[in-house]
């Protein structure tokens, strides 16, 4: 599930924050992480020695903003086993053998409800 996101997940990031989006493959609504402030931002590394340090802190920071996002994102998609796409909770369906997409279970004809609406 999580490799499934991280696939579908854009870096938006700058050098300021950190930001993150999923789109759902049904609806095409883009979720976006909750921006998380680059530590650094304000600070302009004085010599070259300086800017590495600061761009390995950079690195450090995206990893643990990419984490993050990668953990709300999961309680905002599901992974429809039937089309293995990656659907938001509005597209995504409780059914009474396997959980599915909404396309999915209108095509197989299964009944469910929508996870969120
Ligand atoms: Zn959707
Ligand atoms: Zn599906």
């Amino acid at each position: 599930m999580k490799n499934i996101i991280l696939k579908n997940m854009k870096n938006h990031s700058n050098q300021s924050h950190f930001l993150f989006s999923v789109s759902c493959s049904c609806c095409g609504r883009t979720w976006n992480s909750p921006p998380v402030l680059y530590s650094k931002s304000n600070e302009v590394p004085a010599n070259e020695s300086k800017r590495i340090i600061f761009q390995s802190i950079y690195n450090h920071e995206m990893e643990k903003a990419a984490a993050l996002a990668l953990n709300e994102a999961r309680t905002h998609f599901n992974f429809c086993p039937m089309c293995k796409k990656l659907v938001c909770n509005n597209c995504f369906m409780i059914c009474e053998d396997i959980d599915m997409c909404i396309s999915c279970a209108k095509e197989l004809e299964e009944q469910g409800e929508i996870v969120s609406s």
